[in-house]
């Protein structure tokens, strides 16, 4: 038979038992701060009809015109996506279950998201987001709440100085008014524009001020300003959201070029920025999406989110050293097989009883070879399950590292008491 290898899929990566406790420790320490909020849980499907998609997140955009992995279930015809963002699900969950009637819903997600983009560091086709979205709250208050608990998720993780950028996206008529001063500025410097900006001008002219492209950076800078365009109520909602995170001593720029360029974004948008990464700094986006949950079939209702990548955040945490080390166990126990793995077994059921991290050597091996994986295994105690000592009606303990206080010698436990003994020496 030829030995063929199974390779993943490209841009698709395996979290490998190494990297759980950092993954571990970001959603908890994320979910923890999130719950101080008020925010709920809400899981939507990884498969959503496509249209929930080109509605939700714009015909118009990189994600909808280029990245999504779209297909015709082949049993019915239904059309299909991997979700690439989760926004929109939450929004179709949120109209199809009425969670809007009568009240108003914080809600945070967690999981895997699909982009067909082009792998590079920072950048996957899959990824995972850990997002939340306030819906039926005007703002900006809740806006302004959003930031101080982001915020409060970076200091809690230990990665202080990611830089906060805000904009504002304004109402819908200020958006018209600076798109058609766009497209005349855009239309006068044809020759300046890449093949992208080009196929946008007319379509979604907002976008051009994002472009990466460096040969366009002067011509954007110098573009019309929407924040020039601002009637009285969008520079009101910006100023008090302003007020809200500098009292809450939060620092920021506003970044006239930051944008989300779908029509149904407004007011609040806002990005969170490390230098530490490269190309993909921005570690976390969102903003104020009003007319979405209508535009998704619900009744009318304000609603406001973010999305933070988890990879990138892990690289940060990597990058300020941040990574927790977690041993697979606290107790191995060694056993010389028949009635002595018996025991061992019943003494790792009471040491769990007891809330104690236990593996009991498989199978049956050498007293040398077990000791190798006792060491290997990161346990902070060894417990001997020998036939002479059972006999005694004991078992055991010997510390294996440097530094631990009790059990630096090999001492024996009568059985009875052994799991509570043991699990108080591991919390002492
Ligand atoms: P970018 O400009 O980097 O492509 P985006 O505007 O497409 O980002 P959003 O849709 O706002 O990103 O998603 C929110 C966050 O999810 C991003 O700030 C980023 O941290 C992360 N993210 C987006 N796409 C990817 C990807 N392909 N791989 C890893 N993380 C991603
Ligand atoms: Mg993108």
């Amino acid at each position: 038979m030829s030995k063929e290898k199974f390779a993943g899929v490209k841009g698709m990566n395996d979290m490998l038992p190494a990297d759980a406790a950092v993954w571990q420790t970001l959603q908890q320490t994320a979910v923890g701060v999130l719950e101080r909020y008020g925010y709920q849980e809400i899981r939507t499907p990884i498969l959503e009809n496509t249209k929930v998609f080109t509605r939700g997140v714009g015909e118009v955009t990189d994600i909808v015109e280029k990245e999504m992995y779209s297909f015709t279930d082949s049993m019915n015809g239904d059309q299909l996506t991997l979700r690439p963002e989760c926004t929109s699900a939450v929004v179709r969950s949120v109209n199809e279950h009425s969670l809007l009637y009568g009240a108003t819903q914080r809600l945070w997600y967690c999981g895997p998201m699909f982009r067909h983009e082009r792998p590079q560091r920072g950048r996957y086709r899959q990824f995972h987001q850990l997002g939340a979205e306030a819906l039926g709250m005007e703002g900006p208050d809740i806006d302004a709440e959003m930031i101080m608990m982001l915020a409060r998720i970076w200091k809690e993780l230990g990665v202080g100085d990611v830089r906060l950028e805000l904009n504002t996206l304004g109402a819908l008529p200020e958006r018209q008014a600076h798109r058609e001063a766009l497209i005349k500025y855009f239309e006068g410097n044809q020759d300046v524009l890449d093949e992208d900006a080009r196929r946008r001008l007319y379509t979604n002219p907002l976008r051009i001020l994002d472009t990466k492209n460096p040969e366009m950076q002067e011509l954007v800078n110098a573009a019309p300003r929407l924040l020039d365009f601002l009637g009285e109520e969008s520079r009101a909602f910006l100023a008090r959201m302003e007020q809200l995170v500098s009292a809450a001593g939060i620092e920021y720029v506003i970044n006239p070029r930051l944008v989300r360029g779908l029509d149904y974004y407004n007011h609040t948008v806002f990005e969170w920025i490390t230098d530490k990464l490269g190309a993909q700094g921005t570690i976390c986006g969102g903003g104020r999406y009003d007319p979405l949950i209508e535009m998704l079939g619900g009744r009318p209702a304000p609603g406001v989110g973010f999305a933070m990548g988890m990879e990138r955040v892990i690289e940060l945490m990597r990058e300020c050293g941040r990574v927790p080390v977690r041993t697979q166990t606290d107790v191995y126990v060694i056993h010389s097989g028949g009635d002595t793995q018996v025991q061992a077994m019943l003494l790792a059921e009471a040491l769990r009883d007891a809330g104690v991290r236990v593996m009991v050597h498989p199978g049956k091996s050498g007293f040398k070879s077990q000791m190798k994986k006792a060491d290997a295994s990161g346990a902070r105690f060894a417990v001997f399950a020998a036939e002479d000592e059972l006999a005694a009606g004991t078992v055991s303990v010997k510390a294996l590292r440097e530094g631990e206080k009790s059990y630096a010698e090999q001492t024996a436990l009568p059985l009875a008491g052994a799991a509570a003994a043991i699990a108080a020496a591991l919390a002492a």
